[in-house]
């Protein structure tokens, strides 16, 4: 059987919601602190598990601000709502924060978000790739502010790698497209019970408010990073076969036998807004 979190906890950590739970005190303080989370701002927590950062983070909730915690487990999110039914700053949600609209939140009031958690391991990629694709619907409003996020440590060097690094891929290319990004520091094993078997890393991200190289057409820059990527290894022009051809990228000034994981963001843009004024005429 797997250790308790805590002596009058009853809920056995599930592997299939990667349940690692912040034990460490310190690590949790320094967490707060750089979430800074006062201010009457609008704040989404996904996977808050048994409120490890969740009852810090109320401590200093100003009176006005509201928190909206997405929890997936059943029981840790009944557990949850109990715990948090008389303040109405708190609202729970039961629900897979892959399913969660972001952008239809932010609607209702007229503040960007501010969303953080200690994302559960096995769906970080996927859920910062929706999160990420949500930054960009608004039409010069900012959806989110700004993100908070314990991941691996390996995801957080792929967020941050720079092209020709061995990290460098689709996630490097659509995080650094939509937002600054920040590591901040690394967490081990032992802060989690559970203990996870990677080394975990605090990253902030925050979406430029406006881009500061941008595509005409988000989804079609989407599709070109995707295909780019879609096999390492490939040269440019086989990766993206089914878009451009090998004259097109030399025209502009693309060498298409170059791989992918060498080209900086503008590369990518630059061949989607191509592409935007062909498709588009
Ligand atoms: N924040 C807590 C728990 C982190 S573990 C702490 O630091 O201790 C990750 C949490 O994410 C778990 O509570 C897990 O149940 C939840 N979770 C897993 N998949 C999820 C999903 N798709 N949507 C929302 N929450 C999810």
């Amino acid at each position: 059987m797997e250790p308790l979190n805590s002596p009058t906890d009853r809920h056995q950590a599930r592997k299939r919601f990667g349940q690692n739970f912040l034990q460490d005190g310190a690590v949790i303080d320094r967490i707060v602190r750089a979430i800074s989370p006062t201010g009457n701002h609008r704040f989404i927590e996904i996977g808050p598990g048994q409120g490890a950062l969740t009852f810090p983070i109320i401590e200093q909730l100003a009176e006005h601000a509201t928190l909206d915690l997405l929890e997936l487990d059943r029981d840790l999110a009944a557990q949850l709502a109990n715990q948090f039914s008389q303040d109405s700053r708190v609202k729970l949600h039961q629900i897979d924060a892959l399913n969660f609209d972001f952008i239809k939140h932010r609607q209702q009031d007229d503040q960007a978000l501010r969303v953080f958690g200690n994302l559960p391991y096995n769906i970080s990629t996927p859920l910062i790739f929706h999160l990420l694709e949500q930054c960009s619907q608004l039409d010069h409003r900012q959806v989110i502010s700004d993100m908070h996020f314990m991941l691996q440590r390996e995801v957080v060097d792929r967020m941050a790698a720079q092209p020709g690094s061995k990290t460098y891929g689709r996630l490097s290319v659509m995080t650094q497209y939509y937002c600054a990004v920040e590591p901040l520091f690394e967490v081990p094993p032992e802060a989690f019970n559970p203990k996870p078997k990677v080394m975990s890393m605090i990253v902030r991200l925050q979406p430029f408010e406006s881009l500061p190289i941008s595509a005409n057409n988000p989804k079609l820059f989407h599709q070109v990073v995707k295909a780019a990527f879609s096999q390492r290894r490939k040269t440019l022009r086989n990766g993206l076969k089914n878009l451009i051809t090998a004259d097109q990228l030399e025209q502009l000034g693309i060498n298409h036998t170059a791989r992918a994981e060498t080209l900086p963001l503008t590369t990518f843009v630059e061949i989607a807004n191509f592409l935007t004024t062909t498709s588009n005429p």
